[in-house]
């Protein structure tokens, strides 16, 4: 049970809209479960309201903060320092508050990553092929780079967004090649993908079976593949679905959502974080528990 006295410290999520976000229950889950003196609130603010906003959180002594859309740009320049691969993302999605002022990184890369570290892969001989070029498809990236591959394939709709795309990791200092495709390039792609990212929206609630890949393009992907898709509902997508039939290994975005959820949570409270209790929140939030 959650007991909010005068001592209790603040954390929050900022976006506009935060109404959907699932992180208050899964921070605030884990927080009752530790029994620590925080909470973690949802707290809606509009762009124009932004700046303001920051300093209000400082005025109040705010711990530190999630950022959703739209403001995981924006947020950028009212920022003390920027980490590393928040840099390398561009974007931020936590916030803590330091003697140096507030710092901004991204636990998406760590969400990314964490559920396919459970898999003993020689990830220089992995080939990934991603879906997709928006922010999420940014973290992947990075995350891929951090787990060693070298080879990334990116496919996307639309040539003048994925051209920006390319050419924003010039200056980049990851070791991976990145190339970018047409979608239709796909059919062609996907028989040397070792492992196959879901970046868009397609398939995700309410449009469930739709899936980004049609049967006969599954059909190539090979047997031993990974499919992680990032959407967390439904749970699991036609993407996944069709991956499994195929024989390849599936992982879904809820746990992505979870381990970046823990990561952020580690770095505010300097506290291992419950992740069971955090992921069986969200499940049981999403109707995701077995009876
Ligand atoms: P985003 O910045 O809007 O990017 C979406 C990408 O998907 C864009 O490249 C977009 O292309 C493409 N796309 C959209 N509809 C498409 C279609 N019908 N066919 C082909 N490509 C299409 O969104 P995002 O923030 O990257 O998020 C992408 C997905 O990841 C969402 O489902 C989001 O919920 C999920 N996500 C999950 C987590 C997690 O923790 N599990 C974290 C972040 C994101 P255009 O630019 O041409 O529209």
């Amino acid at each position: 049970m959650l007991q909010i006295t005068g001592t209790t410290k603040l954390l929050g999520v900022i976006g506009d809209p935060v109404e959907h976000s699932l992180s208050p229950l899964m921070h605030n889950r884990a927080i009752a479960s530790l029994g620590v003196d925080y909470v973690y609130l949802p707290l809606p603010v509009k762009s124009a309201d932004l700046k303001n906003a920051i300093a209000g959180f400082e005025a109040i002594g705010l711990v530190g903060f999630s950022i959703t859309i739209p403001h995981k740009q924006t947020i950028i320049p009212l920022l003390s320092e920027i980490s590393t691969v928040a840099q390398g993302v561009g974007a931020v999605n936590t916030v803590y508050r330091t003697d140096q002022g507030w710092i901004g990184t991204n636990t998406d890369i760590e969400g990314f990553i964490t559920p396919l570290q459970g898999y003993n892969r020689d990830w220089t001989q992995t080939t990934v092929v991603i879906l997709g070029c928006g922010g999420a498809a940014r973290a992947v990236v990075v995350g891929c780079a951090q787990l060693g591959c070298t080879e990334i394939h990116v496919l996307g709709r639309n040539q003048e967004k994925l051209g920006k795309f390319q050419d924003s990791w010039i200056n980049s200092d990851l070791a991976i090649t990145i190339h970018t495709h047409a979608w239709e390039q796909l059919p062609e792609l996907i028989g040397q993908a070792n492992l196959l990212v879901n970046a868009t929206p397609v398939g995700m609630y309410p449009n469930i079976e739709q899936s980004p890949v049609d049967q006969l393009a599954m059909a190539r992907l090979p047997e031993n593949a990974i499919a992680y898709d990032l959407i967390y509902t439904p749970n699991p997508t036609q993407f996944l679905l069709q991956a499994k039939e195929r024989g390849a290994i599936a992982i879904d975005g809820l746990e992505m959502l979870v381990q970046q959820g823990a990561a952020a949570f580690k770095i505010w409270l300097g506290q291992t974080p419950p992740v069971d209790i955090m992921r069986h929140a969200l499940q049981e939030k999403l109707g995701l528990l077995k009876t």
